[in-house]
């Protein structure tokens, strides 16, 4: 099942090795692409949302162990699972409302973050 983790991604150090192959597309949600160069699988993808707010998906599998993953905010991109999951998350099926929802909990998580450090 293909599942990614969200970050901010000045939170995130993205090797400059050759391994890792981009494309890119522009819109007012511009999109990097990273995909192995040897298998082809995702390996890590860059937003930039209205030219401010920048997160990555990097795929769950490629998240170090010791780096400790439990919080589930939301399932996106629902429509393409490849299993049911049962648990209270909510979930996004198509592309937009998938974006959208990502933004608006990246946003929500700044915000937190903010109200935290005072
Ligand atoms: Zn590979």
């Amino acid at each position: 099942m293909s599942d990614d983790c969200a970050f901010l991604a000045k939170d995130v150090v993205v090797p400059q090795v050759n391994s890792i192959q981009y494309s890119k597309s522009n819109s007012l949600i511009s999109l990097k692409r990273g995909k192995c160069s040897s298998c082809g699988s995702p390996v890590i993808s860059i937003f930039n949302v209205f030219g401010f707010l920048s997160f990555v998906y990097i795929p769950s599998k490629n998240i170090p162990p010791n780096i400790n993953i439990t919080r589930i905010d939301a399932h996106t991109f629902y429509k393409r699972r490849v299993s049911e999951i049962y648990d209270r998350a909510p979930k996004y099926y198509g592309y937009w409302s998938s974006q959208l929802n990502t933004v608006r909990i990246l946003l929500w998580a700044l915000l937190r973050l903010k109200i935290h450090k005072g």
